[in-house]
């Protein structure tokens, strides 16, 4: 007998091509093929394949239970596409649960050199010429390119992305939330096919970005087999060929080079840290080097654009600060009511913001702790303020004889939070519980809708 997956064995498009789907369009595909809203959908996966099933990929602070609000979180926000617990686990889950090898579809497979952060994600942006020139509507996808934060154009068409939450329809003309559709290349907010609704002309980008873009592009479009020889230690290796390609072997002369300060340069090197997504492509778009093979560990040229463009606002001057300026400035910024963190006081210092620490250990403890406590009387404020903004409309509600429900509540106050924690749910949460005592019980049991 043949074994049955959970979904349909839908298989990804585009693999080893730079317009590889991503696994956020693979998702809304597959929830279209089974008439479901993509939340539904992963509802299903997760109860056939909960998380933390598989403990290896899973850190145990990081536990993660199966209720709608987590699976909100997931759609509303689409973070799938790097080395996060829950991108790893649902990118396993969905290839049990539909037979396909889906590992091309994230970023993921690039982890050994670019951590989580490294990788940065904006879900929902598409290419306007892609979306037109594609009338066959099941054949419209989602590529995984667009969602990378570095990718600012379509490689293509030479035109910049746009984001879908711009619908040009009037406000009046577009649909309840229920209702919009999640398909690519449909504007949800409306429900224009291929986002008909936006009549801008779209705007060109320049020559970097698209240099950029083809550049990412030839990294996403590596086989599995070549991803698997990519890690930490090869992206040394890359970065060691070019300088001793394009600068005779000196470091320093390449950080100049690409406006890096040597000191960060020389951290890649011996291997201690890695360079952003951002920076190696800004690296690599001055010495005309190609990312994917810098990635595989050697250097090949390939023209980029004549007058270099800067990616990274960071100027190598400005890391002549002397520690005197260091612990003047960490001193004023511990008299503030709301300080920088240590990482925006390095920048603004353009230094590098593990050396603050080293040399000044103790303000910098001070430091983080007076931030942490600002944040949380603001955390604090910010649920007060809500919980009296709620109250006030629930109990206009039931001086008129309405039943208090959240999107009521939501509604009325126009106030709403998706994020699970933040203190605007809970302060929805606590009056919801004061005024519906019958329910709060239920919920507790229940999963709430
Ligand atoms: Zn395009
Ligand atoms: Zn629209």
């Amino acid at each position: 007998m043949v074994d049955r997956t959970l979904f349909f064995g839908l298989e990804l498009v585009g693999e080893g091509t730079i317009f590889v789907e991503s696994l956020r369009g693979y998702v809304l595909r597959l929830a279209l093929l089974h008439s479901l809203t993509p939340r539904a959908l992963l509802e299903i996966l997760l109860k056939k394949y909960p998380f933390g099933s598989n403990p290896k990929s899973l850190s145990e602070e990081c536990s993660f239970s199966v209720t709608s609000e987590n699976i909100r979180a997931i759609v509303q926000r689409w973070q799938m596409h790097g080395s996060s617990d829950v991108g790893l686990q649902l990118l396993e889950n969905l290839q049990k649960a539909t037979g396909s090898c889906l590992e091309s579809s994230t970023m993921a497979r690039f982890h050994a050199f670019a951590r989580t952060h490294l990788v940065h994600h904006r879900p929902g942006r598409y290419c306007p010429m892609c979306v037109r020139e594609e009338t066959d509507p099941e054949k419209q996808i989602s590529p995984l390119l667009w969602e990378i934060q570095a990718v600012e154009c379509c490689p293509k068409h030479g035109v910049l992305l746009r984001d879908r939450m711009t619908c040009g329809s009037e406000t009046l003309s577009q649909l309840r939330f229920a209702q919009r559709p999640q398909i690519p290349g449909v504007c949800s907010a409306c429900g224009c096919i291929g986002f008909e609704c936006v009549t801008e002309e779209p705007a060109t980008a320049s020559a970097v970005q698209i240099w950029i873009a083809e550049s990412v592009g030839r990294l996403v479009a590596v086989s599995m087999r070549q991803s698997e020889g990519m890690n930490a230690d090869t992206l040394r290796a890359g970065l060691i060929d070019l300088v001793r390609v394009c600068h005779a072997g000196s470091p320093v002369r390449a950080a100049k080079a690409a406006s890096v300060s040597p000191s960060s340069f020389s951290i890649w090197l011996s291997g201690k840290g890695q360079p952003s997504l951002r920076m190696l492509l800004d690296v690599c778009q001055r010495n005309g080097a190609d990312l994917a093979s810098l990635c595989e560990g050697r250097f090949r040229e390939i023209s980029s654009p004549k007058a270099p463009q800067k990616l990274v606002q960071r100027a190598y001057a400005r890391s002549a600060t002397s520690w005197s300026e260091v612990e003047r400035v960490l001193a004023r910024a511990m008299e503030q009511e709301a300080p920088p963190s240590r990482a925006q006081l390095a920048k603004q210092l353009g230094i590098n913001p593990h050396l603050i620490p080293r040399r000044f250990k103790t303000q910098s403890d001070q430091l983080v702790s007076v931030g942490q406590k600002h944040r949380a009387r603001s955390r604090q404020a910010t649920f007060e303020k809500a919980v009296e903004l709620y109250t006030s409309v629930a109990m206009a509600l039931e001086a008129e004889g309405t039943l208090v429900t959240r999107s009521r509540l939501i509604k009325r106050s126009g106030k709403a939070s998706f994020e699970s924690s933040s203190p605007l749910t809970r302060a929805l949460e606590e009056v919801h519980a004061r005024f519906r005592p019958d329910l709060a019980k239920r919920d507790a049991t229940e999963v709430p809708e």
